[in-house]
């Protein structure tokens, strides 16, 4: 790596979740050549044990100017190199909640020594110091930020090594035939000719490899990012019921009055892995209720924001003039599927099936909020129309910047096949061969600047 940050600095951090009243302990992480220090000055430890490498203290942080016990504290202690960072880490192990953590950070901060880190500085000087490389550094933050447990999965291949290992395979041959080209520009005359169509080839192997990655990529983003599913209907048709069920928790009234559910309210559920936000909606329809309004325009707003829309109606009143004024408002760039609701009310109904009555070339299916009929179709049907089908055998997703930085290179490649389809001299082979190497080692951190790496870090939580 071409860069060197100055590391001698100690930053500290709470590197745990704060939040009121939960947490039994909370950990404030130290790292730096002061960590010990720090960490002896502020701490009380009964009795004569040593501070030594990988040993647990029990003590008491004490406050600056009395004798007060802030918190009843474990200290972890890791010497460099054999720590998160690889320099000298303290973990104060405190207790959690809100209050007793930050009160143990702020003491920390009053040494002189140290200073508050910054978003993914502990994970930056992890990497820096060669604990683990750039695509492990990523896959920590994905790995604590992953909402499913497929998610996790993928985090824990880029966690293992498995991009890392990839991407440098690829980059090596590339630099191969990079340095058999470089030969031959400036030793042309005393080497052996070198056969064209056999670099386009291990290119060409190289680019489908990329390919193949960006397309899983694009795939696997859906277990990070999730997916966002709008739930419509007229009112009544028993949307808040059919969200509970999904659900499997009590997060919207249901009642028989129509209009009830009068706010969106979002509800987030796994299906097969997927995170999905179900935003339920008021029945868009016309109406003189102020507060009505508002639910019926965050409705439509849900809509537009929605990757796809379910809609639901109901099987009992059959397919009315309303369901289909609704099923106009849906942009026509949105994909939808048609639920019909209350199928354990179907043998008493007037149910026309819409497919026969309108135009509708998007699966239709039927269940019953109430007896879960039909429910697992229901999701099967669900995660078709998002294309979460198409996930299946994915085991590494590179993240957006890994993407795009592929699709880079991969590019760069087309430019060699095209420099090699006019007939071009080796040099202009190299320049774009150079384009999509350095590309690469953008993505395993072999060839980045200290700029982009703080770019990069800048988008971890503090603690991280
Ligand atoms: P929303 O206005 O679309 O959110 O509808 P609700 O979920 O509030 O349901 C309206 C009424 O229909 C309530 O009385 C529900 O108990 C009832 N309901 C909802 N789903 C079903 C179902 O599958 N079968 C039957 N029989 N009743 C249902």
């Amino acid at each position: 790596m071409a860069i060197a940050l100055p590391t001698d600095e100690t930053i500290a951090a709470i590197a745990t979740a704060v939040s009121p009243g939960q947490g039994g302990i909370a950990v404030v992480r130290i790292s730096g050549p002061q960590a010990i220090t720090v960490g002896k000055n502020i701490v009380d430890i009964p009795g004569t044990k040593p501070w030594a490498s990988h040993t647990i203290l029990y003590g008491h942080v004490m406050n600056e100017t009395s004798n007060e016990r802030l918190d009843e504290v474990l200290i972890l202690i890791m010497e460099a190199p054999r720590s998160f960072t690889g320099e000298d880490v303290i973990e104060i192990h405190c207790h959690g909640g809100l209050i007793a953590v930050r009160r143990v950070l702020e003491r920390v901060l009053t040494h002189p020594e140290v200073r508050r880190a910054m978003p993914g500085e502990f994970s930056q000087r992890a990497v820096l110091n060669g604990r683990i490389d750039l695509t492990q550094a990523e896959a920590i933050n994905e790995l604590i930020g992953a909402r499913s447990t497929k998610a996790a999965r993928l985090a824990m291949t880029g966690l293992d090594g498995g991009i890392q290992l990839r991407i440098t395979e690829l980059r090596e041959t590339l630099m191969d035939q990079l340095t058999e080209l470089e030969a031959r520009v400036d030793f042309e005359d005393e080497l052996p000719p070198l056969n064209r169509s056999e670099v386009l080839n291990e290119l060409r192997k190289v680019q489908t490899e990329l390919q193949q990655l960006i397309e899983d990529a694009k795939r696997g983003a859906i277990f990070h990012q999730g997916l966002r599913i709008a739930l419509i209907g007229c009112p009544n048709v028993g949307k808040s019921s059919l969200l509970n069920r999904l659900s499997r928790r009590k997060r919207a009234i249901v009642t028989d009055l129509p209009g009830t559910t009068r706010d969106l309210l979002e509800s987030e559920i796994i299906l097969e892995g997927v995170p999905i936000t179900l935003l339920d909606t008021a029945g868009i329809r016309a109406t003189t209720d102020e507060i009505e309004k508002i639910g019926i325009a965050r409705s439509q707003e849900a809509l537009l924001s929605a990757d796809v829309v379910v809609m639901v109606y109901d099987l009992s009143l059959g397919w009315t003039k309303n369901d289909k004024a609704l099923l106009d408002q849906i942009p026509s760039q949105v994909p939808y599927l048609l639920v019909g609701n209350k199928a354990d009310l179907q043998s008493t109904t007037k149910t026309t099936n819409p497919k026969q009555r309108i135009e509708v070339k998007n699966p239709c299916v039927d269940v019953s909020a109430k007896t879960g009929e039909g429910e697992e179709a229901l999701t099967h049907a669900l995660l078709d129309v998002c294309g979460a089908h198409e996930t299946q055998g994915i085991l590494l997703a590179l993240n957006e910047r890994q993407r795009d930085l592929a699709a880079n290179a991969a590019v760069a490649l087309d430019r060699v096949n095209e420099a090699s389809n006019q007939a071009l001299p080796w040099d202009f082979w190299t320049i774009d061969l150079r384009d999509a190497i350095q590309s690469l080692g953008e993505i395993t951190g072999d060839e980045i600047t200290e700029a982009l790496l703080n770019r990069i870090f800048s988008h971890f939580c503090i603690g991280k």
